[in-house]
């Protein structure tokens, strides 16, 4: 698929399948169309051609139901995106009970139940501001989670983050993926990237580059563009 804004070609010839219960991680430079490829699969943006179809459904076509769909996918963004006069267990609730219409008690259950597994169960009343930038993304992942997708999206969930709080992030995610959540993952955090992927995207000016087991890319990446980008970080 392609995607243009305008005259610009955001995404170029982009292959890619993501299989039920894959961790795949996203890694380029900054303007390569990582955070675009993540808008595109949750439906905040529209490709310009080609296919993309999510959980079996072509999202081009007219009976698909977009909403139904997004309801579907969860996704963590850079920040945390949290209602600032809403508390956590609100936070959390809000989507279930008006887009699920789940009833307030069972709403609250599944949200103190995803608190306790993000390892913060007792800010349910707490309010976003009095929570550290860590245990806000933590909340954030609970949200997502209380929709029980079928597959969470991570745009750089730990890139606003103070260094001291990036581990308590990453370990929630880890744990994520080894239960076989099916993820999408655009991160700077290397380490991460090497452990818990089972693959790696790298994108540049828009096209994925690479698409290689952790090891490959990591170890023996194709193009010389993928080496200056490793060189860079690592
Ligand atoms: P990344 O997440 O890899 O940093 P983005 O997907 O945010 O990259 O952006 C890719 C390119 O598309 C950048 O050059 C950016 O400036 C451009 N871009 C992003 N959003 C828009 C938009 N709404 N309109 C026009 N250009 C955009
Ligand atoms: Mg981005």
């Amino acid at each position: 698929m392609n995607k243009w804004y305008g005259d610009f070609q955001v995404l170029s010839d982009i292959h890619l399948e993501i299989k039920a219960g894959e961790v795949v991680v996203i890694l380029g430079p900054s303007g390569s169309g990582k955070s675009t490829l993540l808008r595109c699969i949750n439906q905040l943006e529209t490709i310009s051609d080609g296919e993309l179809i999510v959980d079996g459904y072509n999202v081009q076509d007219k009976k698909t139901d977009i909403n139904r769909l997004r309801q579907e996918i969860g996704m963590v963004f850079q920040h945390f995106h949290l209602y600032p006069h809403k508390t956590v267990l609100e936070n959390i609730t809000l989507a279930p009970r008006k887009v699920r219409k789940m009833p307030k008690e069972e709403a609250e259950r599944i949200a103190r139940q995803y608190l306790a597994k993000v390892g913060i169960p007792e800010k349910a009343d707490s309010y976003p501001a009095q929570l550290s930038g860590g245990q806000q993304q933590r909340v954030a992942i609970a949200r997502g989670l209380a929709m029980k997708p079928k597959i969470m999206l991570f745009d750089e969930p730990t890139s606003a983050l103070d260094p001291e709080m990036i581990g308590e992030v990453l370990d929630v995610m880890r744990t994520l993926a080894n239960e076989g959540m099916t993820m999408v993952v655009v991160t700077h955090e290397m380490g991460f990237a090497r452990e818990v992927a089972d693959r790696i995207i790298f994108m540049d000016g828009g096209r994925i580059l690479e698409d290689a087991t952790p090891d490959q890319f990591f170890n023996h990446p194709k193009e010389e563009r993928t080496q200056v980008f490793l060189s860079k970080i690592l």
